[in-house]
């Protein structure tokens, strides 16, 4: 063995030690509350692969879709007619287009009871809230009702979040939080978003 593959041998076992321990210390058992945010690319994406995760292993999971988004969703396109899939999306589509608040607040308000039915079902395995940050930033819903439903969920239940300037007190209540990052983004070079890539 060279001195490399010693050097590496013994980092190696220092960190499966240290990785052992940590398992060791990991006991609850329970739902958890996730935060995707973050200007960077890939909130929405990591939400549906956790989704599909989910789905893999024969659980309910619950979408709700709070901006349509310009574009189709490949992943709600190859998900959607599995049993265990319910999605529900906000019948206005973007807000940039409708900019109109009353009637972004009823369509809101309206999808809004379709989560706090999920957030209520002990069947539902895993909720997303895809892009709800913004719902609480323009004021169409309101942060203490949404803690509420998030907190009196059935304790198998996980959530996530998604969408940029995620509410602090969200941010203070998840147990993982990740923030994208941008280092760059396509757009900003002038290129197209990407069928299948980027919605
Ligand atoms: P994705 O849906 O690809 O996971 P996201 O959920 O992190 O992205 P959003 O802020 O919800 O990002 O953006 C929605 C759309 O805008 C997606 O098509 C995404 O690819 C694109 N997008 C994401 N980040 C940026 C960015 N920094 N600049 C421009 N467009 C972006
Ligand atoms: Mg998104």
């Amino acid at each position: 063995m060279t001195d490399r593959d010693t050097r590496h041998k013994q980092s190696m076992q220092k960190l499966k030690r240290h990785v052992d321990e940590k398992i060791a210390e990991a006991k609850e058992q329970r739902g958890l509350l996730l935060v995707f945010t973050g200007n960077g690319k890939g909130k929405t994406t990591a939400a549906w692969g956790t989704v599909t995760r989910a789905l893999g292993y024969g659980y309910k999971a619950g979408v709700i879709q709070f901006i349509k988004g310009l574009w189709e969703c490949g992943e709600r396109e190859r998900l959607i007619g599995d049993a265990n899939l319910e999605v529900q999306v906000m019948a206005t589509g973007f807000t940039w287009d409708t900019q109109n608040r009353e009637s972004d607040t009823r369509a809101c308000l309206e999808v809004w009871k379709e989560a706090e039915r999920m957030l209520a079902d002990d069947a539902v395995y895993l909720v997303v809230l895809d892009e709800i940050t913004y719902m609480l930033k323009f004021g169409y819903l309101d942060i203490d009702v949404v803690k509420k439903a998030i907190a009196d969920r059935p304790e198998e239940q996980t959530v996530i979040i998604t969408g940029r300037n995620a509410h602090r007190e969200l941010v203070d209540m998840a147990d993982t939080v990740t923030e994208m990052q941008e280092t760059r983004h396509a757009f900003n070079s002038g290129l197209q978003a990407r069928r299948g890539i980027d919605y």
